[in-house]
């Protein structure tokens, strides 16, 4: 396994992270477990393969994620990190629930302290209101002298230039963020220089969905259209290139059986990965191919928020996993749980238009996302 300074923690994090919200999973009686005899060993060959950073929340796996990274990790937890996260939404009503929370993961994780302790998912409203608004901040700051957790990390959904606001006012407030974990991929690069900017402010980097949430792990000719050359599977295009930011500290993939624990470790392991000129004509030729379709997105998020909360960024993106990079599957897949999990599509517009007003792409956003929607319904 190949290690990186995580930015001025003072760690040494493995290249490869454990995401574990995909743990195996069994129901009985409509109730929802893990299947612990597998994913017992998954979390402990990852280890013995020398990852040494597992991210898990109080939510992942029917909120049993933590209890069992807990139970894997329980003989090594000096030797390995473990990161999870404080939700941000309607279970944070007053500070004193940052303490809640973090205690409700302590125990299920059977630890005295967390190294890594996320605001979780957070976005400007929520820093600005919650974290900022009620001093949560310094709620953490209270933990770590405290020992409860050894550092202030943050994950992140919304535009790219808010990770900039975030750290700042982090900074001026006198407890800076120490780790950042945000969306990154090949086909998504919209964090790409904000990571850039939290590594020169002394922030460690994880990337989550370096491999698409783990589907994408068909060898496709995706390599083959980018580059010209031989075909190699997506899964390790996809590792490769997050890799290859010279900036990024780790790469999280979900892992959900052990042949992704192997496949992906060996991948963590490669001493050759892609030199950073590589790694730039990735990213080119993924934004070429991108510009040529007749959608292009740059997932700038300047649409967002909608009044009828349609994720317009995200409807946009699976439809070019489809259109532009042929990873039909992958698309249908994230289309069919964005539906599941209640996201909002077409048919809740509101016709309001606002998000046409903001497109810098001058998108007919709500012609596209009919016939975009069209498209991912049938695939
Ligand atoms: S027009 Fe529809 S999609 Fe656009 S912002 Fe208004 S409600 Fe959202
Ligand atoms: S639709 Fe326009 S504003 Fe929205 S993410 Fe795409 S390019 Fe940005």
């Amino acid at each position: 396994m190949l290690y990186r300074p995580f930015g001025t923690t003072g760690e040494e994090i493995s290249s490869l992270g454990f995401g574990c919200m995909r743990l195996p999973e069994k129901e009985t009686d409509g109730q929802w477990s893990i299947d612990e005899e597998k994913a017992i060993p998954m979390l402990q060959k990852a280890y013995e393969n020398g990852v040494n950073y597992f991210d898990t929340a109080p939510f992942y796996c029917h909120a049993n994620s933590e209890i069992t990274v807990g139970k894997a990790l329980h003989n090594v937890r000096d030797k390995v990190m473990i990161s999870t996260k404080c939700p941000m939404g309607d279970e944070i009503k007053e500070p004193g629930d940052y303490r809640r929370w973090l205690e409700k993961s302590l125990k299920k994780l059977d630890t005295d302290y967390i190294d890594f302790y996320h605001f979780w998912g957070i976005n400007k409203g929520v820093f600005d209101e919650k974290i900022v608004g009620m001093d949560l901040l310094h709620e953490a700051q209270k933990a770590k002298e405290e020992g409860l957790i050894r550092h202030i990390s943050f994950s992140f959904h919304d535009k790219p230039e808010v990770i900039r606001h975030i750290i700042d006012t982090a900074e001026q407030k006198g407890v800076p963020m120490e780790t950042m974990l945000c969306q990154y991929n090949l086909l998504d690069r919209s964090n790409e220089e904000m990571i850039t900017y939290a590594a020169s402010k002394g922030l460690g980097t994880v990337a989550m969905g370096p491999v698409g949430g783990g589907r994408l792990s068909a060898p496709t000719d995706l390599y083959k259209r980018l580059t010209g050359k031989a075909p190699i599977a997506t899964y390790e295009l996809a590792f490769k290139f997050v890799l290859g930011h010279p900036h990024l500290c780790c790469a999280l993939s979900g892992m959900g059986t052990m042949e992704m624990v192997e496949q992906n470790s060996k991948i963590g392991s490669d001493s050759t990965p892609i030199t950073e000129e590589e790694w730039k004509q990735l990213g080119e030729s993924a934004e070429r191919l991108k510009k040529f379709s007749d959608l292009y997105c740059t997932g700038c998020a300047y649409c967002q928020p909608c009044p009828a909360n349609i994720n317009i960024p995200h409807l946009f993106n699976m439809f070019t996993y489809h259109n532009v990079y042929g990873l039909t599957d992958h698309a249908r897949g994230e289309y069919q749980r964005y539906v599941k999990d209640g996201g909002k599509t077409v048919k809740d517009c509101k016709d309001c238009g606002l998000c046409e007003k903001k497109c810098p792409q001058h998108l007919k956003i709500r012609q596209e996302l009919k016939r975009v929607e069209a498209v991912l319904q049938k695939l």
